[in-house]
């Protein structure tokens, strides 16, 4: 099997990310919402994470900043089970120094199936869902598989 199944807490582990420009955006949202957020581990990149805690009172835990290897660092906790939710306020009018490292955090989210909004509505779509307080099973890749029967793939793309 190249998936297995895992069971996401009623308490997650939310990242929070916001681009310089949709900081705002991400404060105000943060802020509607404290009182929900407040009872789940917060994280987030360096700047979006302190701003976050000085301007709502929450405790959210620092990481490096984005654009300073913050984005990797996040992806690195994805790949390590250690993420359930990224809410990441990505800035789509401006072409960033560290946008690879945005695209890869993109990436590792999709491949391992970790809930994700990009956008107010779909934050609020989430955060209003019933998951977001009950315990559920998602499919995740399974690494120690996949290393156990080689890479996963034929030569031809498709999975074994
Ligand atoms: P920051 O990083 O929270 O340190 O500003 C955000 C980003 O650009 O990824």
């Amino acid at each position: 099997m190249l998936h297995k199944k895992i069971t996401v807490g009623e308490k997650k582990t939310i990242a929070l990310v916001a681009h310089d420009h949709r900081k705002d955006d991400l404060l105000y949202w943060v802020y509607k919402h404290r009182t929900q957020l407040e009872n789940h581990n917060l994280v987030g990149t360096g700047n979006t994470a302190s701003l976050i805690s000085e301007r709502t009172g929450l405790e959210v835990e620092a990481l490096i900043s984005g654009p300073l290897g913050g984005d990797q660092q996040l992806g690195a906790r994805i790949c390590e089970g250690k993420i359930d939710i990224l809410i990441f306020f990505w800035d789509p009018l401006e072409a960033l120094p560290h946008d690879p490292d945005v695209k890869a955090l993109l990436r590792i989210c999709t491949l391992y199936n970790i809930a994700l909004a990009s956008s107010s509505t779909t934050a609020t779509y989430l955060i209003n869902s019933p998951l977001f307080t009950s315990s559920y099973q998602v499919e995740v890749i399974d690494n120690d598989h996949i290393l156990s029967v080689g890479h996963g793939c034929k030569k031809d793309g498709m999975p074994k």
